[in-house]
Order: structure tokens, then sequence, then C-alpha cells
């Protein structure tokens, strides 16, 4: 039998044997792999995933508690104003429906539970909806509260943070090279910013991305990097799934074993971040999710996601319980801090 090729075991050293982050030229040695070799860098993923992260997934329903009628022009987005799309906008959901959604997930056996509104960043009104939601939910419901309510300004992280928000996400959707071609409303810049402001106010950084949308394997690097730079905790894994009426309407879609790789790829750049498979999951690798799951994923969003629809939460479960993959109980942490592994091969 043939051995592994070199950058597979240099892998394999770094982040099994010496507990070390990989480098940049090694992920890229990773990404370079012949197809051939592709079952042995998910196999190597998911062994990172267990030994970094543990056997447990993350289980966790998202809202979207305001819909339509962002301002931004986001070009893979269904709820930018700018696009004639077939969403319908809708008003801040009541913190009554929220809590109700909450109990639902939670009944699933999800542990977070995502509020998420359509705006470019919250006014005053929006923050203290989203706060009074938060207090609701967390007093009636056991389960983590997270945020997504775009970009933040100078005082709202702290003062989501104290009203027990745990985790905010904000993707960077991709690297800062391609970032301009898919919005120039706002800049990369000012989702990093956002960013920062998370991790200073002592929530957990949600932020990832969306494979699909014409970036290269480099662009996809870029923005590993930058996530693991910004001592991210969750990373989304989205995958294009072009929305009627957007600019990426008709656009391709990212054939299935390239999607694995990119899961298999931030798994190891990223060893230490829950890596969540997230929407587009469905219409992208089809018949091949579970791999995703033995791929370095350890994470779910189950349901429905902001403007299309998933699959049945019960077949997701269904899914994790035929893997023998457990549901964490908690939220996830790393099972090593990031400070101890700032060790980087290369
Ligand atoms: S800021 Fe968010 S909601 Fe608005 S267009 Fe961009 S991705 Fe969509």
């Amino acid at each position: 039998m043939p051995s592994a090729p070199i950058a597979l075991r240099d892998a394999e050293a770094a982040l099994l044997d010496h507990r070390e982050y990989i480098g940049r030229d090694l992920a890229a040695r990773l990404v370079a792999l012949e197809a051939e070799h592709l079952p042995e860098l998910l196999s190597l993923a998911h062994r990172v995933r267990l030994a970094w992260m543990g056997p447990a997934v993350e289980v966790e329903s998202i809202i979207s508690a305001k819909t339509g009628g962002c301002p931004e022009d986001c070009v893979f987005c269904s709820q930018s104003a700018r696009y004639h799309t077939d969403v319908v906008r809708e008003p801040m959901l009541p913190a009554a429906q929220l809590v109700e959604l909450a109990r639902r997930t939670r009944a699933l056996g999800g542990t977070e539970f995502c509020i998420v509104v359509a705006v470019r960043g919250p006014d005053e009104r929006m923050i203290r909806a989203v706060i009074e939601a938060t207090l609701a939910i967390r007093a009636e419901v056991d389960i983590e509260v997270a945020a997504s309510l775009g970009i933040l300004k100078a005082g709202q992280a702290e003062r989501l943070a104290a009203a027990g928000v745990h985790r905010y996400n904000h993707n960077l959707e991709a690297g800062p090279r391609f970032f301009p071609r898919i919005c120039t409303t706002h800049s990369f810049e000012d989702r990093v910013e956002t960013c920062r402001r998370v991790t200073a106010a002592g929530m957990e950084l949600c932020s990832g991305g969306i494979f699909g949308m014409g970036e290269t394997w480099d662009d996809r690097l870029d923005l590993a990097f930058v996530l693991r730079d910004l001592g991210v905790h969750e990373i989304p894994c989205n995958f294009l799934n072009p929305r009627p009426g957007t600019p990426l309407d008709g656009a391709e879609l990212l054939p299935p074993l390239e999607a694995l790789r990119c899961v298999a790829v931030f798994r190891c750049v990223n060893p230490e971040a829950v890596l969540r498979y997230a929407g587009g999951r469905e219409v992208v690798l089809r018949d091949l999710q579970a791999y995703g799951m033995l791929a370095g994923a350890n994470g779910i969003i189950v349901g429905d996601y902001l403007t299309t629809l998933g699959r049945s939460a019960e077949t997701d479960l269904a899914m994790l319980a035929d893997l023998r993959m457990p549901i964490a109980v908690r939220p996830l942490t790393g099972t090593r801090g990031r400070t101890e592994a700032a060790i980087v091969a290369s």
C-alpha cells in the first residue's frame, strides 16, 4: 500500500503528535493534494476534530427575527433590499415568540439559539428588543443565546454581553482580497472590527464564510487564517445556494467533493473551533452530507435557515445517531487553551 503524501504526514505530526497549529504553507499543500488522497485528508480532519474537540456535536437553531429589507448589497443575499427576490419583509418578532422558538430548539436537543436580524447594524430600538428577548429566554429556557445583528458600534457589544448573549455571529463571508467582489456597502475591515469588539466584550466569536461564490483556494485560506488570528470560537461553513434575483443567481454549485475538502482544510487550520455545518449543504452535498460530519465538522444547524428551507431536524438528528455522534449537552469549548497551542508548523 503506498504511503501517505508528505503533506498529510506533516499535518498529522503537527496536529496530532505535537498539537501544534499548521502554517499557511502546509495548509496550501493539503489543498493541493491529488483527488485520490481526499479520503485520507477527510480522515485526518476527523481525527483532528476528535483529538482537539471530542466526539460531541453542537446542535443549534437560527431564527430570522427580522427578515428582509437590508440596505447592504451582499451579492449572495436575498435579504438585500437592492435585489428583487422572493423574500417577504417581516418586522422584528416579539420576545414571547422568540422564547417559544427557543423552547422548541431545546426540546430538539439544541444548546444554542441564535437570534438573527437582517440589518447593516442594530439601532437603539433593536438593541433593546434583543436584550429584552435574551433576558426572557434565559429566564425561561435552559439554552444559550447567540445573536447576529450586523455591524456593532462602540458599546453595543458590551450591552449584549451584559444581557447574557454568550456568542455573537458576524461572518466575514470571504477572504479580504475577494470581499470587495461580494459587497461594496461596507468593507472587510468593518466586519473585522465588529469581530474584535465581540471578543473584547467577552462574547465568543462565531464567524465563517460561504464557499462557492467564485473565490479561489487562496481566498479560502486567507479567510481560514484571519479567523484563526481573531480567536474564532465557531465557524459556520456555508455553501452558496444561489438565490433567485440576487447577482449570484445561476452561479454553478460547488462540486460536493470540493465542499468536503473545504470542511477538512478549515478543520486542519482551526482545530479548536466548532466547525458548524450550515446553509447550502443540502443542495451542494446532497447524498454526501454525512461525510461532512466525518471530515471535521462538529456542529450543525438544524431546521430551516434564514431564507431557505433545511431538511427536517429529525433527519439530521437521525444522521448523528447513525454516525454514533453524541449531541453536546452544553456549548462546546476546545480541549486545550489557545495560548498553549500557538506554535505553528509550516
Ligand atoms: S448585511 Fe447581512 S442581511 Fe444585509 S445584505 Fe449583507 S448578508 Fe444580507
